[in-house]
């Protein structure tokens, strides 16, 4: 294997390091000093003998961050040597401790002769990086861990963007085009554990959370990315996997595949697989849909209740990484969400039980296919394979239960060439040591040559109490041992009190407390012999399994095809298992525009609840806009999210927590829920509500569900009311998307009166006495006040407060009501069109101000008659009423 290299930019550091005269340096330092130039921006870890070190300015970086003590060796080139190490045992400690630090460090192993004259040769064989972790130890079990590469144009800011990114724990590579202003919302759903950005354009402020990784702008060149797709797939064009046009992704493609290749220090074999995503295939969920409905983290920012957290009860690992990808990215094609409902219900009308249990305790096969791919996978994880493969024939005998499409293909996958397991069961020890230096990796019978080796290491005890038998006879000392010590090797002890009779061929080898140790030329040749057999059995080990290592490539991409199969059925097994647990149902999906649940609840709050109260939703385009006022607490965020997460689960192929859902197509999910401050972006409350409901404004659609929640209520009354007011007309009359509207702006109850296919829905609470009862239902028409006093006094406020706070309510109330009867809050304003210069403000129209002014109720039937001729003339003559 050829060395790895940097070819990422110089860094300053570097560009000392070479100009400093390697020749003043000792050899050692030299060899190290080259390899570091080599490897400017990460932190070279040398091997020394039973130890990695860190030099110079890497030393004392890493002893701030590990707290290593720093030390000062020797001298090379005049200057004191300053170096930190790790024991060479610790290396997965120290890598993850780094990594996560965000971190890259290049490991350098000696490999050359150790009984060669000058410095050992060495070689960085791998390069860990946050974005490349492959090692167990580093990585998450249940997330997957992206390697994200953008290209962007350094002269054009709004230039389409090229991504590429690849989970090089499994092999998933894709690419995708987007615009800038998507480029958040991608970010939120790859979740890039590294991102290479190019050297020369400003990074965007959607990167700040990232862990960013600069690379040469030479690197993003799109025909390099062409041929390295194409050598990748082995294929002469990118058509067939619909990569041919996307010059932007190629781009990003090349930097992407250049860098992992490089810090595997090899090619990446198991990579045999691309898929381009497009916006428009999955549904639309930006950042803060996926924060405000708490699909993986809460707004508190635990893992734990969440939407994920309720679905996951996933039996493997993989299993659990994959429902994470379905939650993220549901799709839009509701053919694929309806075969999973399909498969769902096959289970349930099955043994799903049995079939998850036969899921229990396989191996992580997907990952250790790809350390396989990539000559990294230890002895224990290919035992781990070994088991994992001999269950499957029973996994899809319990699958032939299901007479299901989607299960049949899944077990279709699981049904493997036996020839890679037979070799496993014959090659692999059971169990096979941790490590392979340790030997005991091979099992017995697999080669003769070890067998043979193996066995004069064992002969030894039978050689050591023959000899002591033969040597006890032979100098007449009954005590005497013959005994093999790890440290000291092959001895013959007699006590102090009977060395006299020790006879002259006996030579003196250590003395203890109380007898001396001596060797014999027999013992010595005897010794040589056995040590030497163990130093070989050990090479051959490393040998055979290096070669069982390369036998069992050929097996590679059918292990990833079993390991996502088994991850699917699982996931569907799971989704059965909540629906039974939780009582979900199938949802449907159908083609009319439009959400219709009958006692829907929310999953995450019914979990956490004794009674949740269950309510229905009707979102049709003739009753599109929903203005839902009521009480603090009443439960208008927890109605509109279930609305959201029902939805979502329905897309993603999931049963739903309602009586019965029908959901219609839909391209997005948007929420303005809620506001913290985002003071490290310096934006206030105000500021981040309207920058988050403009960018609803810009991209909601007829097919979108938007949640808006407390709109305007960063700032004053009037302003909060008039922007409230506004946005919902917007989103009612130009973006025409589903919406729920919660709000404490009680005027907001008359919209329906002015917007026709809009209706009020209110929480509804009950008075009891003086104080309030939450009663969770969601009921037509607006609620009939506000009841933030009652919440205050359950809040605890003193009762002095709360008593003076009604009667200044009872007040403000009169003076607003008055106030506002002056007001037309829902009077024309002009119009909604983007542009709104082009379009000339019409002057007020005399015949609706009479036709506004008149009280129908209070005209008698010959008064309306004179009124409607007197209207229709001064309409058709334009005669001035
Ligand atoms: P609001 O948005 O009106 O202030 P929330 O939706 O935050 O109210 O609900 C407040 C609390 O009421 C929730 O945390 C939950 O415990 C409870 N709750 C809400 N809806 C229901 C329901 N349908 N059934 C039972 N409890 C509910």
């Amino acid at each position: 294997m050829a060395g790895i290299s940097s070819t990422g930019p110089r860094s300053a550091v570097a560009a000392e390091t070479n100009a400093l005269a390697l020749g003043g340096h000792t050899p050692m330092m030299a060899q190290y000093l080259r390899i570091k130039a080599e490897h400017p921006d990460v932190l070279v870890l040398y091997r020394m003998g039973d130890f990695y070190e860190l030099f110079y300015a890497d030393a004392e970086k890493a002893a701030r961050l590990l707290d290593l003590t720093l030390t000062r060796r020797g001298q090379s080139a005049g200057q004191p040597i300053v170096m930190a190490g790790v024991p060479a045992q610790a290396l997965d400690q120290y890598l993850a401790r780094l990594v996560r630090l965000g971190e890259s460090v290049a490991i350098c192993e000696q490999v050359g002769d150790p009984t060669s004259k000058g410095p050992m040769e060495r070689r960085v064989e791998r390069i860990v990086t946050p974005g490349t972790r492959l090692d167990d130890g580093l990585l998450d079990d249940r997330a997957d861990c992206a390697l994200l590469a953008i290209a962007a144009d350094k002269s054009r800011r709004n230039a389409t963007l090229g991504l590429a990114w690849l989970v090089l724990s499994s092999g998933a590579l894709r690419l995708a085009e987007c615009a800038p202003s998507e480029l958040e919302t991608w970010l939120a759903r790859i979740q890039p554990a590294e991102v290479l950005w190019p050297q020369d354009v400003p990074q965007p402020p959607e990167l700040s959370g990232c862990t960013i990784n600069v690379r040469a702008p030479w690197q993003f060149d799109s025909s390099v990315g062409v041929e390295k797709l194409c050598r990748q797939l082995g294929v002469a064009a990118l058509d067939a996997f619909g990569a041919h046009d996307l010059p932007r992704a190629q781009a990003a493609a090349a930097a992407l595949m250049g860098y992992a290749e490089q810090t595997q220090g090899r090619g990446l074999a198991h990579v045999t697989d691309l898929q381009i995503e497009r916006s428009d295939d999955t549904l639309l969920l930006d950042a803060n849909a996926r924060r405000n409905l708490e699909l993986f983290v809460t707004l508190r920012g635990e893992t734990s209740p969440t939407l994920l957290s309720l679905l996951d009860q996933c039996q493997t690992a993989a299993g659990s990484r994959l429902i994470r990808q379905w939650l993220a990215a549901p799709p839009r094609a509701q053919e694929l969400a309806r075969q999973r409902h399909a498969a769902i219900a096959a289970l349930l009308a099955g043994p799903w039980g049995e079939l998850r249990n036969a899921l229990k305790g396989l191996a992580d096969l997907e990952r250790i296919a790809a350390r396989l791919a990539l000559q990294q996978v230890r002895p224990r994880e290919l035992a781990g394979a070994r088991e994992t493969l001999a269950k499957l024939p029973e996994i899809c005998a319990v699958l032939e239960h299901f007479e299901d499409p989607l299960l049949s293909v899944q077990c279709s996958a699981l049904l493997l060439d036996a020839a890679p397991l037979a070799l496993l069961q014959r090659a692999l020890a059971d169990p096979p040591a941790l490590n392979l230096r340790d030997g005991g990796v091979i099992a017995a019978g697999f080669d003769a040559e070890l067998d043979e080796l193996r066995a004069i290491g064992q002969d030894c005890s039978a050689f050591l109490l023959d000899m002591e038998a033969r040597e006890r006879a032979r100098t007449g000392i009954g005590n005497l041992r013959v005994l093999y010590n790890k440290v000291h090797g092959f001895a013959i002890e007699v006590t102090h009190g009977q060395a006299d009779k020790v006879p002259p061929d006996y030579q003196r080898r250590q003395t203890l407390k109380g007898a001396e140790r001596y060797v014999t030329a027999e013992l010595k040749i005897f010794e040589d012999k056995a040590l030497s057999a163990q130093d070989r059995a050990l090479a051959r080990e490393k040998l055979l399994f290096a070669k069982l290592v390369d036998d069992l490539q050929p097996a590679v991409p059918a292990w990833q095809r079993a390991a996502r199969a088994l991850a699917q059925v699982d996931v569907l097994g799971t989704l059965a298992e909540r629906a039974r647990t939780w009582n979900w149902v199938c949802p449907e999906l159908s083609p009319l525009p439009g959400i219709e649940i009958r006692a829907g609840r929310h999953p995450v709050v019914q979990a956490q609840v004794d009674r949740f109260v269950p309510n229905d939703s009707l979102l049709l385009q003739q009753s599109r806009t929903h203005v839902i006022t009521g009480p603090n607490m009443g439960g208008k965020s927890t109605y509109m999210r279930q609305v959201a997460l029902i939805a979502l689960l329905a897309c993603m192929g999931s049963f739903v927590p309602a009586a019965s859902a029908r959901i219609g197509p839909l391209d997005a999910i948007h929420t303005r829920i809620g506001a913290g401050d985002d003071l490290a972006g310096g934006r206030s409350t105000f500021m981040v509500e309207m920058t988050e409901a403009a960018a609803i404004l810009r991209t909601a659609s007829p097919q979108s569900l938007v949640l808006m929640d407390e709109v305007g209520r960063g700032t004053s009354t009037f302003d909060g009311l008039a922007l409230a007011l506004a946005i919902a007309t917007h989103l009612h009359e130009k973006n025409r998307a589903f919406t729920l509207f919660a709000t404490h702006y009680f005027e907001l109850t008359d919209f329906p009166a002015h917007h026709p296919e809009s209706i009020n829905l209110h929480v509804s609470a009950a008075e009891h006495g003086d104080t309030i009862v939450f009663l969770h239902e969601v009921k037509p028409g607006p609620a009939s006040r506000s009841y933030g006093v009652h919440v205050a006094q359950l809040a605890g406020m003193p009762t002095a407060v709360i008593r003076d706070a009604r009667r200044r309510l009872e007040t403000l109330e009169q003076a607003q009501s008055a106030q506002l009867a002056q007001l037309d809050l829902f009077a024309q304003t002009g119009n909604l069109h983007e542009d709104e210069s082009a379009v000339p403000h019409t002057a007020p129209d005399p015949l609706r101000a009479q036709l506004a002014a008149i009280d129908p109720d209070a005209l008698s039937p010959r008064d309306a008659l004179d009124l409607l001729y007197t209207l229709h003339v001064a309409a058709r003559e334009d005669v001035p009423l």
